[in-house]
């Protein structure tokens, strides 16, 4: 079964498969006390009406420890005409409270290249700082955790990217926005989970190849290969948040809870996209169960996912299988007001770089906007070459 990651998290662990308890609400109620921070009438009077947006996931008796930061944060967005970009896997006091454009990498990037705010705090993790620097190099970019990298990201480098090009001549490269801009860099375009399917296809179009260089996501890859038919050329990145769903906890999963509707992100195991009953990105997901209110759903992604997409399908009962990303896990409240009190930490890409992936992430913008992509389930797993 999926359990929780073992998270190298140094500060208010206290288990359980609440993202919250992670940070621990009283470690969070601290935090707004060292900084000087009460939920005083003032506090009530700008934030309480939040409240309504978390209610489902935060007890009453743990707003008190997030309000203060939270109407301080909104105060000093405001103040220096900053704005959030929070990811789906944020915890939901920072994804309903504090963000103003909240979505997955490809909603993100779009919004960062549109924003007139002269700060964006991306609350997620490095690569998508990166990302926002690219397509605004005028702002100042400010990620709240210097550790919140991915172990995608991690697995890969520029280095690795020009040894593959020199394997495969002519054959296009597309990588997913979960990489460094170093990576992006080398690259033909970019994809996201929501039109990887889609990137591909103009790839191997623009390029008259047959084949297309996919990295660094094996199972992204394989389970794109599945959906395409074109020739996938694979790196050995994975996921360790989706790598460890398993269809044997699928199938526990549908034992323990009949009628259950599973939903699983394409950088799952092919087995186990095979086995869901719909699959795609995380703006898909979110789509599936708005549009469809199924009566009890499982999402096979990051755990707080389904904490944000209840509070738009209240009538949904979701079984949490309580999958955390630890370097989602680092960017918080606390180190969001840190961020913009202090303008920390900021995230720079230097130009020769950010020209060349900026490049690579235009040519995926320059695609037409279409739905982000369902992945037919059921198929085959397909096979890829490994680079
Ligand atoms: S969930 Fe996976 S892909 Fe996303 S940031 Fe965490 S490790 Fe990286």
């Amino acid at each position: 079964m999926a359990r929780i990651i073992d998270a190298p998290l140094t500060h208010g662990e206290s288990g359980g498969c609440d993202p919250r308890a992670v940070h621990g609400t009283w470690g969070a109620l601290n935090a707004a006390a060292q900084r000087g921070l009460a939920y005083t009438p003032a506090v009530r009077a700008k934030a309480d009406a939040l409240y309504e947006r978390v209610k489902h996931v935060v007890p009453a008796v743990e707003w008190p420890a997030y309000a203060p930061l939270i109407a301080a944060i909104n105060e000093m967005k405001r103040e220096k005409n900053a704005v959030i970009l929070a990811h789906n896997y944020m915890t939901s006091e920072i994804f309903h409270c504090v963000g103003d454009f909240r979505g997955d990498s490809l909603q993100l990037a779009r919004e960062a290249a549109a924003t007139d705010a002269a700060i964006i705090v991306q609350a997620g993790v490095h690569f998508m700082a990166e990302t926002s620097k690219c397509l605004a190099p005028e702002k100042t970019v400010l990620i709240p955790d210097l550790r919140a990298g991915c172990s995608l990201a991690a697995s890969i480098t520029g280095a690795d990217v020009r040894l593959i090009k020199a394997r495969y001549p002519g054959v296009p490269v597309v990588t997913y926005v979960n990489t460094s801009a170093e990576v992006k860099a080398e690259s033909d375009g970019c994809c996201t989970s929501s039109n990887a399917a889609a990137v591909v296809e103009w790839a191997a179009r623009a390029w008259n190849s047959d084949r297309v260089i996919l990295l660094p996501d094996e199972f992204l890859a394989k389970n794109v290969a599945a959906q395409t038919g074109i020739g996938i050329v694979a790196w050995h990145g994975r996921c360790e948040v989706h790598e460890r769903f398993s269809v044997e906890d699928l199938a526990e999963m549908r034992a323990a809870h009949p009628g259950l509707v599973v939903l699983a992100h394409p950088e799952c195991p092919p087995d186990v996209m095979a086995a869901a009953d719909f699959a795609g990105s995380t703006a898909a997901l979110q789509d599936y169960v708005v549009e469809n209110r199924p009566t009890k759903v499982v999402l096979l992604t990051e755990c707080s996912m389904s904490d944000n997409v209840a509070a738009a399908a209240p009538d949904v009962d979701f079984i949490r299988p309580c999958n955390l990303c630890p370097h989602m896990k680092r960017i918080t409240l606390e180190g969001i007001y840190d961020a913009l009190k202090h303008m920390q930490h900021e995230v720079v890409v230097p130009e020769d770089i950010r020209v060349r992936a900026k490049r690579a992430i235009d040519a995926m913008l320059a695609l037409p906007k279409e739905k982000p992509r369902a992945f037919a389930t059921g198929r085959p797993e397909a096979a890829v070459e490994l680079a």
